[in-house]
């Protein structure tokens, strides 16, 4: 789907009065819908990575071991359905200091989508992870980046801030290289960057998961923020 990539970019130029609902609902940047996080505040010297999708056997916990042996702390927005299906995952997830976020729990496109479908995406995801870590998460990520009518209301009546990306690795793009990959992640790498990853897929039967190249992009990944002179934040830590 290249436009989507293009949209993930920020490179797409957009016109007309279709335009600005494009603009505003998929333009990871736009605010138009209400307002999202892309970047955290600078000034710390920290940048966020972010994990989407997950979890995923067995790369989230191959994930997990790569952060901790760095001592890097992370951000996962779990799709429920995952959630459900790994709950042992996510309480590890937890407990290792990580912070998570809710992604949906079926990962649809919001588009077109009524309010209380895209609420019982949230609602359902909420206690999911709830009932996994005993925390309800306070960051959520809409699928694709995608915002619409409805989302930031109920957005609000949860407590629920919007976060997006300010770089995306292209890790879901096919075939990629995790040379590629963090050479995407750092590729203008900013004090309060947001760093898009993927540790699964949307939920899915679990032989179609593939996210070992993301795995092994990651310790470059690493070093290079680390070479940079940056440390690592949640995005809660950014949202404050
Ligand atoms: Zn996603």
């Amino acid at each position: 789907m290249p436009w989507m990539e293009l949209v993930a970019a920020g490179l797409v130029p957009i016109a007309g009065a279709g335009g600005i609902i494009f603009y505003g609902s998929s333009v990871p940047t736009s605010q138009v819908f209400g307002p999202s996080l892309v970047r955290g505040p600078a000034g710390k010297k920290r940048i966020a990575l972010t994990f989407d999708d997950g979890p995923a056997q067995p790369y989230t916990l191959q994930i997990l071991d790569i952060l901790r042996e760095s001592g890097a702390r992370a951000t996962f927005f779990a799709c429920g359905k995952n959630v459900e299906r790994f709950p042992d995952i996510v309480r590890r997830v937890h407990a290792e200091g990580h912070s998570i976020g809710n992604h949906t729990f079926t990962h649809p496109f919001l588009y077109f989508k009524q309010p209380a479908f895209v609420a019982g995406e949230i609602d359902r995801t909420q206690a999911a992870i709830e009932r996994a870590t005993g925390e309800r998460p306070r960051v959520f990520r809409p699928p694709y980046g995608v915002r619409w009518f409805g989302l930031f209301g109920a957005l609000r009546e949860r407590g629920l801030r919007c976060v997006q990306w300010s770089n995306a690795s292209f890790d879901w793009r096919d075939p990629m290289t995790p040379e590629e990959i963090a050479r995407a992640a750092l590729r203008r790498i900013e004090d309060g960057a947001v760093i898009l990853l993927h540790d699964g897929r949307e939920p899915r039967p679990q032989e179609q998961v593939d996210a070992s190249t993301t795995v092994r992009a990651l310790p470059a990944i690493i070093e290079g923020v680390k070479k940079a002179g940056f440390g690592f934040a949640t995005v809660d830590e950014f949202v404050g």
